[in-house]
């Protein structure tokens, strides 16, 4: 008898999206003329950078020539692209980093959900709430999780991330493992200074654990004085792995290509207590269950270096931020507490009301759709985030109606 997984019976359907579109319908239904403005999506909606582009083509052509055809590549990513990153978004800013510690793959969706499948079963994991959903499903599906009470799966160690500790959690109270650890933040859009993250370093190395620390939103960062990088605080290459993503920095989210970090010293530990250096257990199931990243996509990647693509990229990120920085001021005029929106295309709001009150709100009167807090977590239940990922036109319009709607 073939038996399931039954940990994948624990997890909650996740209705929030879904929640959101029959809502947004039913509205659309009764006011045909409202034209519904979307500020929920977690998409970029420009088009890739020219640099990208060309890069893109031309690697397309190359694969049309004998000549220059290529099959399997490197499972960890072209060498091409590895160096490129490992000197402009480690060593440029003094974080010591080579290529070979690089792992490119194709999101860091998947690489923040397969990460944890190198731990042990019983390692006790702790999560930021609210947070993006993957690093929670990931782990109840492998087991690490009782049963679902009450909004919160048991054995697992939730951190609260509130307006009382400005949306960066306390450490845990309790001894933990692995920790999850983002920033600049999805949903909350709060960011970090070095002195905050050094503490989690700090913590990691006295507590023998390990942080996972998911920086997709680090190209938003305009405050020099943030780090882009957790190796930017001493000590961290022995205690964090990070994730990065072409997909909001460059508009990859459709094209498709991301990488880890994994330093050649970077440890766990066996049942005996002896470290094992996780580079090499990633290496060996990176290769064994991943066959890299298409060519064309990695040297649209690698464009993103050059100086008209980096150029372009910052373009894009400042773009966004000028539709967050007009959300922000808008959100605040209209007497909301507001937090994100600087280094962050996300802006949280506290509505002091129930997260689904606050959308229908928003909608009914403005016909502007954001995102109830309460679907990324428990901690996010009062709250709705706004995303800047839309044009500055539509952002300018949604912030008149709401200003207009609640006057
Ligand atoms: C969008 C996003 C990612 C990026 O995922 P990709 O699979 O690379 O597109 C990673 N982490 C967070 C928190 C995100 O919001």
């Amino acid at each position: 008898m073939i038996r399931i997984n039954e940990n994948y019976l624990k997890l909650q359907a996740s209705y929030l999206f879904s929640d959101i579109a029959k809502r947004v319908q039913a509205f659309q239904a009764g006011n045909p003329e409202t034209e519904v403005i979307k500020l929920g999506i977690g998409d970029v909606t420009m088009p890739l950078p020219d640099a990208c582009i060309a890069a893109f083509h031309s690697a397309v052509d190359e694969m049309a020539d004998q000549k220059t055809f290529r099959g399997y590549g490197p499972e960890q990513g072209f060498d091409f692209l590895r160096e490129k990153i490992a000197e402009n978004d480690f060593k440029s800013r003094g974080a010591d980093i080579n290529a070979d510690e690089i792992f490119v793959s194709d999101g860091a969706k998947c690489d923040t959900g397969n990460f944890q499948e190198i731990f042990a079963t019983d390692a006790v994991v702790a999560i930021p709430d609210p947070v993006y959903p993957v690093y929670l499903d990931t782990n109840v599906m492998a087991g690490r999780t009782g049963e679902h009470n009450d909004g919160r799966f048991q054995g697992m160690v939730y951190l609260d991330s509130t307006r009382e500790n400005n949306f960066i959690p306390e450490l845990p109270s309790v001894p933990v493992d692995l920790i999850y650890l983002c920033f600049p933040n999805n949903p909350t859009g709060a960011s970090v200074t070095k002195e905050e993250l050094a503490r989690w370093v700090d913590y990691a190395k006295k507590e023998n654990a390990l942080i996972l620390f998911d920086a997709a939103y680090e190209s938003f960062i305009r405050d020099e004085s943030l780090p882009k990088s957790i190796y930017e605080i001493e000590g961290a290459r022995e205690v964090a792995i990070e994730f990065r993503s072409f997909s909001k920095t460059a508009g990859f989210t459709g094209t498709r290509c991301a990488y880890t970090v994994v330093p050649k010293n970077c440890r766990a530990f066996d049942a005996s207590g002896n470290p094992v250096m996780l580079h090499e257990l990633w290496s060996r199931r990176h290769t064994t269950k991943f066959n890299g990243v298409s060519y064309p996509v990695q040297r649209a990647a690698e464009a993103v270096y050059s100086e008209q693509g980096s150029a372009e990229i910052k373009g894009l990120s400042d773009y966004y931020l000028i539709n967050a920085a007009l959300i922000l001021e808008k959100m605040s005029a209209a007497g909301f507490e507001c937090s994100g929106g600087k280094n962050s295309p996300y802006i949280w709001i506290w509505g002091n009301m129930d997260s689904w009150k606050f959308f229908d709100l928003l909608m009914q009167k403005a016909g502007v759709v954001v995102t109830p807090g309460a679907g990324f977590g428990k901690c996010g239940e009062g709250y709705i985030r706004i995303s800047a990922f839309n044009s500055f036109e539509n952002v300018q319009k949604a912030m008149e109606r709401i200003a207009q709607a609640l006057k």
